[in-house]
């Protein structure tokens, strides 16, 4: 979602006449868009600004401004931490940074603009043209969360669950096609929970993804990031008959133990999980799973880590993300009694361990085969081009040219490393390599 959030900041600044560039001596104004989700990305910010300073000591000092949730949760506390930060914006102010640009730019007076207002935010981002002419792009259908996870700060940083118009979210997909976008990845902090009246008529995920699937140019479709408990029987029912909708889903577990997930408030059980899984195995038995993982939360003993581990085992998810349990401010987990620092490290290890395992297990079996990639671009100072297969796994392969991109070819898989697959283009067709 940062992502695409500094994309569209990016685009209201070149309203205001501002170019992106990475050479040192140009830059006169810093964007550091943020994220609050564990501590180490906060103190990334101020050692960020740090570095800036050093860098601008006998130059004009560049104005600075903070975006994202480390600006939303703390706010005015930045700017007295951190004089040399000129202002701090939240993720609900976006549509003010043209002003905030232009008042800083005039007065170079302090500005703190961290106010919730979601529907103007999404009316004023709509009026801006999503200029990106990537084969794969984001777009953001849904924003923040009512969920109240124990650990979770999103609820208080992105503020409650809010859908944008479904006619606003096709709009923007129409003109990224023309722009030469295949594939879409649908946003969203808990993204299958998008809900939009229009028409007296419920939009919900499913049918966002049916009107997505009628966009000819359009050749797949994904979503992220989904919770459990919105794995609704129309979103499952998706996968039974849009083609394009990619036989990949990103669905976060979290733990595997009943009673940790009790303790999270993750309002899902093991079982439940698990059902879902099996409903869209039931559906298509090669569709993958990846997860987000907490290691180390309040109270998590070895029977309940153990509990996670054999559901990684189960399921033999695939490109997952996992984490020590980061206590964070003003969450009610934040006053639980903590597991002990090295416990929590030597977890975290033998569950990375695992999910390496089943990681090269999978990419091994895929060697030797013709696998459909998209291609999104070439390599940079090489000869070589990179795309995704239907699940997400990244390919780097030889063989191919410029007319490749936004393309859907083969390549043969040929060896592969942690987390990308190598290989050479074949040219044949779907038909030629299924027989
Ligand atoms: N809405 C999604 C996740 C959004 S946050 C869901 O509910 O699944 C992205 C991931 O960050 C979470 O899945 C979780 O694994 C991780 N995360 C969030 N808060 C955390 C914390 N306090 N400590 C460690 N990891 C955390
Ligand atoms: Fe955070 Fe996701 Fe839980 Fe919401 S559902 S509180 S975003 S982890």
């Amino acid at each position: 979602m940062n992502e695409y959030d500094s994309g569209r900041l990016a685009d209201f600044a070149k309203e205001k006449g501002y170019t992106q560039t990475d050479k040192l001596d140009d830059i006169d104004c810093y964007v550091l868009n943020t994220c609050h989700i564990r501590e180490k990305a906060t103190e990334k910010v101020y050692s960020d600004i740090g570095r800036i300073k050093k860098n601008f000591k006998d130059k004009k000092k560049p104005l600075i401004l903070v975006t994202g949730c480390v600006a939303q949760a703390e706010n005015e506390l930045m700017l007295k931490r951190e004089p040399y930060i000129d202002a701090v914006i939240g993720p609900q102010s976006y549509h003010n940074f043209e002003k905030i640009l232009h008042d800083l730019e005039n007065k170079r007076k302090k500005i703190n603009s961290t106010d919730f207002d979601v529907i103007e935010k999404f009316d004023k981002l709509n009026v801006i043209k999503n200029h990106t002419s990537k084969v794969s792009t984001f777009v953001t259908i849904q924003e923040g969360c009512d969920k109240f996870c124990n650990f979770c700060v999103v609820p208080y940083t992105r503020g409650s669950e809010c859908s944008r118009s479904p006619k606003d979210i096709i709009q923007e997909v129409q003109n990224l096609v023309l722009n030469g976008a295949k594939e879409v990845t649908l946003l969203g902090q808990n993204v299958n929970a998008y809900n939009y009246i229009l028409n007296n008529k419920n939009y919900k995920l499913s049918d966002l993804i049916i009107e997505l699937n009628k966009i000819k140019k359009l050749y797949r479709i994904r979503y992220t990031t989904s919770h459990p408990k919105d794995m609704t029987t129309d979103l499952i029912d998706c996968y039974k008959f849009i083609k394009k909708l990619m036989p990949q889903l990103h669905l976060p577990v979290q733990s595997g133990s009943n009673s940790i997930l009790k303790g999270m408030n993750r309002k899902h059980t093991r079982q439940d999980y698990l059902n879902i899984i099996y409903r869209l195995k039931q559906i298509n038995p090669e569709i993958k799973f990846s997860s987000d993982f907490i290691v180390g939360y309040p109270g998590e003993t070895e029977r309940d880590f153990e509990e996670t581990m054999s559901l990684v085992k189960k399921i033999n998810f695939i490109n997952s993300y996992s984490f020590i349990y980061s206590p964070r401010p003003g969450t009610p987990a934040a006053n639980f009694k903590p597991v002990d620092k090295e416990i929590q490290k030597k977890r975290l290890i033998s569950l990375q361990n695992l999910l390496e395992k089943i990681q090269k297990n999978k990419n091994q079996k895929e060697i030797g085969k013709f696998k459909e990639i998209l291609v999104e671009n070439k390599m940079k100072n090489q000869n070589q081009y990179f795309g995704r297969m239907s699940d997400s796994t990244p390919v780097i392969f030889k063989g191919g040219k410029k007319e490749d991109i936004g393309k859907l070819i083969f390549v043969e898989i040929e060896k592969t490393n942690r987390s990308s697959l190598f290989g050479v283009k074949k040219d044949k067709t779907e038909n030629e390599v299924a027989a």
